[in-house]
């Protein structure tokens, strides 16, 4: 979601279409291999749906929904809020 979020907000704070967006590769120097001009319609539809799930999610926290969701197999070893969180699942080896 960051990526066309960030193309959202180029194209408001410089009242400009973005045409293409990609990550940048410090360590290879190179574009990344995603690029949102691919995204099935273009840069706008990738615009489109990533607003859509943002606003989907700023609904739910505002309604008191934000509890999180471990991930299939379990969680991330590097999740800082496996000490405390309710939700901790021990990742299946
Ligand atoms: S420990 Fe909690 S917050 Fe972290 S990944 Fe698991 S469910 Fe999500």
């Amino acid at each position: 979601m960051q990526l066309p979020l960030y193309a959202l907000a180029a194209e408001q704070a410089l009242r400009a279409e973005v045409a293409s967006g990609f990550y940048w590769h410090i360590g290879s120097a190179r574009p990344s291999s995603l690029r949102l001009e691919k995204y099935e319609g273009g840069v706008p539809c990738a615009i489109e749906t990533a607003l859509g799930y943002a606003m989907d999610v700023v609904a739910a926290v505002r309604a008191g929904q934000f509890a999180p969701t471990p991930t299939d197999g379990g969680c991330p070893t590097f999740c800082p809020a496996a000490p405390f969180c309710e939700f901790y699942e021990a990742k299946a080896w």
